[in-house]
């Protein structure tokens, strides 16, 4: 659902790196499932990798050996890019390191509206002061879970159409065009 922000990103500045906003704009939320497995009803779902300290330290440096080291090597493998091409694109520059942090803080700004607590500001602002504005609007009778559930609803079928959009806008060499944007 974070992909089409790496996308229009990397229209909106030619200089950025595509692969690098796309991990970068995914890796905040690997640790949701290791805080649900492992920490579930100890640990919020959300924590560091969704603050901007997180998210400009260990989440920039993840998201760089991720795109630099495994990007070039799954997309080739199971998309039968060229290797060589992709591994280009993704060589270790100032740009694409970048490219990482910035698709690792636009992720934290979109789940903000949707979320019922943001640990956007943590350590410095309490994470539960801080409630997605799309969650206030939808809750019902204060009902927090309902405002969470149909913002989620409406940020899914929102980023739905626009990856349709940009699916059939890169329909000509589709997985290229998607996945190293040259
Ligand atoms: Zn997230």
């Amino acid at each position: 659902m974070h992909y089409p922000v790496a996308w229009g990103l990397s229209k909106l500045d030619k200089r950025l790196n595509l692969p690098g906003l796309i991990v970068g704009s995914f890796i905040p939320d690997i640790e949701v499932p290791i805080l649900i497995i492992f920490f579930n009803g100890v640990l919020p779902d959300h924590l560091i990798m969704h603050s901007l300290i997180g998210a400009l330290t260990i989440g920039t440096i993840i998201s760089t050996l991720i795109t630099v080291m495994v990007y070039p090597i799954l997309t080739s493998l199971f998309f039968s890019l060229d290797k060589v091409k992709i591994k280009e694109v993704c060589r270790l520059t100032p740009a694409l390191v970048l490219s990482c942090m910035l698709g690792n803080v636009f992720h934290i700004l979109l789940d903000i509206p949707m979320h019922p607590f943001n640990f956007v500001l943590w350590p410095l602002v309490d994470p539960y002061s801080i409630v997605g504005i799309l969650v206030l609007v939808f809750a019902v009778d204060g009902n927090i879970s309902l405002g969470f559930l149909i913002a989620r609803i409406l940020n899914f079928v929102f980023m739905s159409l626009f990856m349709f959009a940009i699916i059939i806008k890169s329909r000509k060499n589709l997985w290229e065009q998607i996945l190293i944007g040259k």
